[in-house]
Protein backbone atom coordinates (compact mmCIF):
# COMPACT_ATOMS: atom_id res chain seq x y z
CA UNK A 1 0.00 0.00 0.00
CA UNK A 2 1.02 3.81 -0.80
CA UNK A 3 2.25 5.52 2.59
CA UNK A 4 3.46 8.84 2.77
CA UNK A 5 6.44 9.17 0.52
CA UNK A 6 4.25 7.74 -2.72
CA UNK A 7 1.03 9.48 -1.97
CA UNK A 8 2.79 12.97 -0.90
CA UNK A 9 5.16 12.92 -4.54
CA UNK A 10 1.69 11.94 -6.40
CA UNK A 11 -0.18 15.58 -4.26
CA UNK A 12 2.90 17.52 -5.54
CA UNK A 13 2.29 15.84 -9.03
CA UNK A 14 -1.14 16.80 -9.53
CA UNK A 15 -1.58 19.70 -7.22
CA UNK A 16 -1.13 22.12 -10.46
CA UNK A 17 -2.69 20.10 -13.46
CA UNK A 18 -5.91 19.39 -11.40
CA UNK A 19 -6.29 23.18 -10.28
CA UNK A 20 -5.80 23.99 -14.31
CA UNK A 21 -9.14 23.46 -15.70
CA UNK A 22 -12.43 22.99 -14.42
CA UNK A 23 -14.23 19.36 -14.96
CA UNK A 24 -16.40 18.89 -17.54
CA UNK A 25 -17.66 15.62 -17.14
CA UNK A 26 -17.19 13.41 -13.84
CA UNK A 27 -17.23 9.96 -14.10
CA UNK A 28 -18.30 6.98 -14.77
CA UNK A 29 -16.86 5.62 -11.59
CA UNK A 30 -17.13 1.72 -11.23
CA UNK A 31 -19.88 0.67 -8.42
CA UNK A 32 -17.62 -0.99 -5.89
CA UNK A 33 -14.90 2.61 -6.21
CA UNK A 34 -17.59 4.91 -5.53
CA UNK A 35 -18.53 4.98 -2.30
CA UNK A 36 -21.18 7.74 -1.99
CA UNK A 37 -24.09 9.00 -3.91
CA UNK A 38 -25.05 12.05 -2.74
CA UNK A 39 -24.07 14.42 -3.88
CA UNK A 40 -24.37 12.65 -7.64
CA UNK A 41 -21.02 12.75 -9.03
CA UNK A 42 -22.17 15.24 -11.81
CA UNK A 43 -22.12 18.37 -9.02
CA UNK A 44 -18.30 18.56 -9.85
CA UNK A 45 -19.04 19.39 -13.30
CA UNK A 46 -18.68 23.04 -13.74
CA UNK A 47 -16.60 23.36 -10.70
CA UNK A 48 -12.54 24.04 -10.38
CA UNK A 49 -10.27 22.26 -7.83
CA UNK A 50 -7.87 24.53 -6.03
CA UNK A 51 -5.37 21.89 -5.53
CA UNK A 52 -4.53 18.58 -4.41
CA UNK A 53 -3.97 17.99 -0.66
CA UNK A 54 -3.00 14.76 1.43
CA UNK A 55 -3.77 13.10 4.66
CA UNK A 56 -2.32 10.46 5.61
CA UNK A 57 -2.80 8.30 3.15
CA UNK A 58 -5.40 9.93 1.72
CA UNK A 59 -5.52 12.18 -1.29
CA UNK A 60 -8.30 14.74 -1.32
CA UNK A 61 -9.07 17.59 -4.29
CA UNK A 62 -11.44 20.28 -2.55
CA UNK A 63 -13.57 22.82 -5.45
CA UNK A 64 -12.46 25.76 -5.14
CA UNK A 65 -16.12 27.38 -4.16
CA UNK A 66 -15.40 25.33 -1.17
CA UNK A 67 -18.25 23.44 -1.46
CA UNK A 68 -17.16 19.43 -2.46
CA UNK A 69 -14.38 17.51 -1.74
CA UNK A 70 -13.29 14.21 -3.69
CA UNK A 71 -11.32 12.54 -1.20
CA UNK A 72 -9.27 9.49 -2.89
CA UNK A 73 -7.76 6.22 -1.20
CA UNK A 74 -5.80 3.71 -3.08
CA UNK A 75 -5.48 0.55 -0.89
CA UNK A 76 -3.05 -1.91 -2.38
CA UNK A 77 -3.28 -1.80 -5.94
CA UNK A 78 -5.15 1.49 -7.02
CA UNK A 79 -3.37 4.57 -9.11
CA UNK A 80 -4.05 7.82 -10.24
CA UNK A 81 -3.00 9.19 -13.26
CA UNK A 82 -3.10 12.46 -15.12
CA UNK A 83 -3.63 11.96 -18.74
CA UNK A 84 -2.88 15.03 -21.13
CA UNK A 85 -5.65 15.90 -23.58
CA UNK A 86 -4.88 13.43 -26.97
CA UNK A 87 -2.75 11.14 -24.36
CA UNK A 88 -4.32 7.60 -24.60
CA UNK A 89 -5.07 5.56 -21.39
CA UNK A 90 -7.23 2.92 -20.09
CA UNK A 91 -10.19 1.66 -21.75
CA UNK A 92 -12.43 1.41 -18.60
CA UNK A 93 -10.89 3.14 -15.57
CA UNK A 94 -12.67 2.36 -11.81
CA UNK A 95 -13.35 6.46 -11.65
CA UNK A 96 -12.67 8.94 -14.33
CA UNK A 97 -12.35 12.64 -14.25
CA UNK A 98 -12.61 15.04 -17.85
CA UNK A 99 -10.78 18.89 -17.60
CA UNK A 100 -11.62 21.19 -19.98
CA UNK A 101 -9.45 21.00 -22.86
CA UNK A 102 -10.08 17.45 -22.53
CA UNK A 103 -6.95 16.06 -19.97
CA UNK A 104 -8.23 13.57 -17.43
CA UNK A 105 -7.62 12.49 -14.17
CA UNK A 106 -8.04 8.31 -14.33
CA UNK A 107 -7.90 5.90 -11.28
CA UNK A 108 -6.99 2.17 -12.32
CA UNK A 109 -7.23 -0.83 -10.40
CA UNK A 110 -4.89 -4.01 -11.17
CA UNK A 111 -6.42 -7.09 -10.43
CA UNK A 112 -10.16 -8.01 -9.87
CA UNK A 113 -11.24 -6.75 -6.64
CA UNK A 114 -12.03 -3.10 -6.20
CA UNK A 115 -10.65 -2.01 -2.91
CA UNK A 116 -9.71 1.47 -3.62
CA UNK A 117 -12.47 4.28 -3.04
CA UNK A 118 -13.50 7.33 -4.07
CA UNK A 119 -16.01 9.85 -2.09
CA UNK A 120 -17.87 12.87 -3.00
CA UNK A 121 -17.94 14.89 0.08
CA UNK A 122 -19.10 18.57 1.80
CA UNK A 123 -15.71 19.85 3.72
CA UNK A 124 -17.78 18.78 7.13
CA UNK A 125 -18.00 15.21 5.93
CA UNK A 126 -14.44 14.88 4.86
CA UNK A 127 -13.33 16.43 8.65
CA UNK A 128 -15.51 13.57 10.31
CA UNK A 129 -14.26 11.18 7.60
CA UNK A 130 -10.96 11.36 8.85
CA UNK A 131 -11.66 12.40 12.34
CA UNK A 132 -9.86 9.28 13.68
CA UNK A 133 -6.64 10.02 12.30
CA UNK A 134 -3.64 10.71 14.22
CA UNK A 135 -0.93 13.34 13.73
CA UNK A 136 0.83 12.89 10.47
CA UNK A 137 3.97 10.90 11.59
CA UNK A 138 6.13 12.87 8.57
CA UNK A 139 7.51 16.08 11.45
CA UNK A 140 6.10 14.24 14.59
CA UNK A 141 9.29 15.41 16.91
CA UNK A 142 10.84 13.61 19.42
CA UNK A 143 8.22 15.09 22.54
CA UNK A 144 5.05 14.49 21.03
CA UNK A 145 6.43 10.81 20.01
CA UNK A 146 7.23 10.64 23.48
CA UNK A 147 4.44 11.15 24.70
CA UNK A 148 2.38 8.84 22.34
CA UNK A 149 5.00 5.65 23.33
CA UNK A 150 4.42 6.97 26.88
CA UNK A 151 0.07 6.64 26.34
CA UNK A 152 -0.40 3.00 25.32
CA UNK A 153 2.32 -0.19 26.14
CA UNK A 154 2.91 -1.96 22.26
CA UNK A 155 5.12 -3.32 20.38
CA UNK A 156 7.16 -0.69 17.56
CA UNK A 157 6.40 -1.80 14.53
CA UNK A 158 2.55 -2.28 15.05
CA UNK A 159 2.60 1.65 16.93
CA UNK A 160 4.09 2.68 13.61
CA UNK A 161 2.04 1.11 11.67
CA UNK A 162 -1.20 2.39 13.19
CA UNK A 163 -3.09 5.22 11.61
CA UNK A 164 -5.23 6.25 14.89
CA UNK A 165 -1.96 6.99 16.63
CA UNK A 166 0.46 8.29 13.93
CA UNK A 167 -1.12 8.57 10.24
CA UNK A 168 0.52 7.90 7.01
CA UNK A 169 3.54 4.85 7.65
CA UNK A 170 2.61 1.58 6.33
CA UNK A 171 4.78 -2.19 7.09
CA UNK A 172 7.40 -1.12 4.36
CA UNK A 173 8.10 2.31 5.73
CA UNK A 174 7.70 0.94 9.10
CA UNK A 175 10.96 -1.98 8.37
CA UNK A 176 12.59 1.06 7.03
CA UNK A 177 12.31 3.36 10.02
CA UNK A 178 13.02 0.70 12.62
CA UNK A 179 16.07 -0.28 10.94
CA UNK A 180 17.33 3.18 10.86
CA UNK A 181 16.81 3.92 14.33
CA UNK A 182 18.32 0.57 14.98
CA UNK A 183 15.11 -0.57 17.23
CA UNK A 184 13.87 -3.65 17.37
CA UNK A 185 10.88 -4.26 15.83
CA UNK A 186 9.44 -6.06 18.48
CA UNK A 187 10.35 -3.08 21.40
CA UNK A 188 7.90 -2.12 23.40
CA UNK A 189 7.07 1.67 23.37
CA UNK A 190 6.76 1.99 27.28
CA UNK A 191 10.40 0.48 27.52
CA UNK A 192 12.12 3.05 25.57
CA UNK A 193 14.57 5.31 26.67
CA UNK A 194 14.83 9.43 25.74
CA UNK A 195 17.50 8.38 23.52
CA UNK A 196 15.88 6.29 21.69
CA UNK A 197 12.50 7.54 20.95
CA UNK A 198 14.65 10.76 19.73
CA UNK A 199 16.36 8.29 17.50
CA UNK A 200 12.79 7.06 16.22
CA UNK A 201 11.74 10.39 15.66
CA UNK A 202 15.07 11.39 13.78
CA UNK A 203 14.82 7.98 11.63
CA UNK A 204 10.61 8.96 10.53
CA UNK A 205 11.81 12.07 9.24
CA UNK A 206 14.99 10.61 7.02
CA UNK A 207 13.12 7.63 6.05
CA UNK A 208 10.09 9.40 4.76
CA UNK A 209 12.29 12.05 3.31
CA UNK A 210 14.54 9.62 1.45
CA UNK A 211 11.63 7.88 0.25
CA UNK A 212 9.49 11.36 -1.28
CA UNK A 213 12.38 12.04 -2.85
CA UNK A 214 13.00 8.90 -4.72
CA UNK A 215 9.29 8.43 -5.60
CA UNK A 216 9.16 11.82 -6.65
CA UNK A 217 12.01 10.87 -9.01
CA UNK A 218 10.18 7.76 -10.21
CA UNK A 219 12.53 5.40 -8.53
CA UNK A 220 11.01 1.77 -7.85
CA UNK A 221 10.26 0.07 -4.96
CA UNK A 222 13.34 -2.14 -6.06
CA UNK A 223 15.58 0.80 -5.29
CA UNK A 224 13.53 2.52 -3.05
CA UNK A 225 13.80 0.16 -0.14
CA UNK A 226 16.58 -1.06 1.74
CA UNK A 227 15.44 -3.18 4.09
CA UNK A 228 11.84 -4.65 3.19
CA UNK A 229 11.47 -7.28 1.41
CA UNK A 230 15.31 -7.55 1.14
CA UNK A 231 14.92 -11.15 2.72
CA UNK A 232 19.00 -12.69 3.04
CA UNK A 233 20.20 -9.01 1.27
CA UNK A 234 23.09 -7.70 2.87
CA UNK A 235 22.27 -5.13 5.54
CA UNK A 236 23.16 -1.95 3.67
CA UNK A 237 24.74 -0.49 7.18
CA UNK A 238 26.74 -4.00 8.82
CA UNK A 239 25.81 -6.43 5.71
CA UNK A 240 24.56 -9.13 7.46
CA UNK A 241 22.00 -10.62 5.74
CA UNK A 242 18.27 -9.46 6.41
CA UNK A 243 15.84 -11.62 8.34
CA UNK A 244 12.15 -11.89 8.67
CA UNK A 245 9.54 -12.85 10.94
CA UNK A 246 5.94 -13.03 10.92
CA UNK A 247 4.27 -10.81 13.42
CA UNK A 248 0.30 -10.42 13.21
CA UNK A 249 -1.14 -10.55 10.03
CA UNK A 250 2.59 -8.78 8.49
CA UNK A 251 5.89 -10.15 7.59
CA UNK A 252 8.76 -7.96 9.34
CA UNK A 253 12.63 -7.42 7.73
CA UNK A 254 14.94 -6.60 9.83
CA UNK A 255 18.74 -6.46 10.64
CA UNK A 256 19.27 -8.92 13.34
CA UNK A 257 22.66 -7.14 14.12
CA UNK A 258 22.00 -3.14 13.94
CA UNK A 259 18.41 -4.16 15.48
CA UNK A 260 18.07 -6.27 18.07
CA UNK A 261 21.63 -7.39 19.34
CA UNK A 262 22.17 -10.49 17.35
CA UNK A 263 18.44 -12.14 18.40
CA UNK A 264 16.27 -13.59 15.52
CA UNK A 265 13.04 -12.99 16.56
CA UNK A 266 10.24 -15.58 17.01
CA UNK A 267 7.03 -15.45 14.62
CA UNK A 268 4.20 -14.14 16.31
CA UNK A 269 0.74 -14.73 13.69
CA UNK A 270 -2.15 -13.13 14.70
CA UNK A 271 -3.85 -17.04 13.87
CA UNK A 272 -1.26 -18.42 16.45
CA UNK A 273 -2.06 -15.74 19.30
CA UNK A 274 -5.67 -16.11 18.52
CA UNK A 275 -5.77 -20.38 19.18
ZN1 LIG B 1 22.79 -4.29 9.91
Amino acid sequence: MPEFPEMEAWRRQLDDPVSAFPVVKAGPAHIATLKTYDPPLSALEGRRFSGAERRAKRLLFPTDDGELVVLVHLMTAGRLKYLQAGQSGPKTPAFRLEFQGGSQLVLTEAGAKKRAGVWLLSPEQVEAELEHLGPEAYGIGSERLAEICADESRRLHSLLRDQRVLAGIGRAWANEILHRAQLSPYALTKELGDDEVARLAEAIDAELERGLELRERGANDQRTYRVHRKLAEPCYVCATPIAQVDFEEHTIFYCPTCQTGGRILKDRRLSKLLR
